[in-house]
């Protein structure tokens, strides 16, 4: 094992721990799903972290990702992991997630369920992709909602969003995606995410996924229902400065 490699094991391992530790003390008996975001970080990494069994892996922007998901299925065949989009996507990037993604943890508006879609069943078609894309609606978690368009969908608009995925050819309803803002506790807002996904499986019952959860707050996520958490820098560690 390289050095990085190692490095890599002890921190995965850490954050397991961290992990079994939150499901623990929240009593639950199921166990989140581990994300390792790998944005920034070469394509090396991503093969080392699915060779260490760290098959669900995340990126943020397509002109890295499709690269980088090309490169290491290149070297991995079979075992190539499973790409998460969570970043926000423009609906001109669609065509090219849906090339690699097994789910988009970012939808936040109708305009790019179409796009998703119409990118989704032309994979199909082309047997680019074997699977339905999963989606995810990400929320916007801080309360009230700016108008920057930057956090997801209000949660007004969640209702609508999920049905047009449902409706969707090619897509499948996963769930929601959240990230904690930055300027208050991320326990209650996790807890106003929790009670978005319960009035989500009210409606659609299968879309069950909440991903929500990072290094910062991963503890907090687990304790209000997280199925899915997406660790980046505790795995990998600092992030080198933005390209
Ligand atoms: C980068 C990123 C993460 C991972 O954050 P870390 O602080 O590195 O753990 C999670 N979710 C989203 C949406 C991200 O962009």
């Amino acid at each position: 094992m390289d050095t990085r490699t190692q490095e890599l094991k002890e921190n995965l391992d850490t954050v397991s721990r961290r992990i079994d530790g939150a499901v623990a003390a929240a009593g639950r008996a199921d166990r989140p799903e581990l994300i390792v975001v790998t944005k920034y970080f070469p394509a090396a990494d991503a093969v080392r972290l699915a060779q260490l069994g760290a098959v669900e892996l995340g990126e943020n922007k397509d002109q890295e990702a499709g690269p980088k998901a090309a490169e290491v299925a290149a070297q991995l065949g079979e075992g190539a992991p499973r790409w998460h989009f969570i970043g926000q996507l423009q609906s001109n990037k669609a065509k090219s997630v849906v090339r690699y993604a097994h789910a988009v943890h970012s939808v936040d508006r109708a305009k790019l369920v179409g796009a998703l879609s119409r990118g989704a069943l032309s994979a199909l078609e082309s047997g680019e992709r074997a699977a339905h894309l999963e989606c995810l609606i990400q929320a916007d978690l801080r309360d009230p909602v700016p108008d920057d368009g930057r956090g997801g969908a209000s949660p007004d608009a969640v209702p609508g969003l999920a049905d047009a995925i449902a409706e969707a050819d090619g897509l499948t309803l996963g769930g929601l995606m959240a990230v904690a803002p930055l300027d208050e506790d991320p326990r209650p807002a996790f807890e106003r995410l929790a009670a978005l996904a319960e009035r989500l499986r009210a409606d659609h019952p299968a879309a069950v996924a909440v991903s929500a959860g990072m290094s910062r707050d991963l503890e907090a996520a687990v304790a209000c229902g997280a199925t899915h958490l997406r660790v980046g820098r505790d795995v990998l560690g600092e992030r080198p400065a933005p390209r």
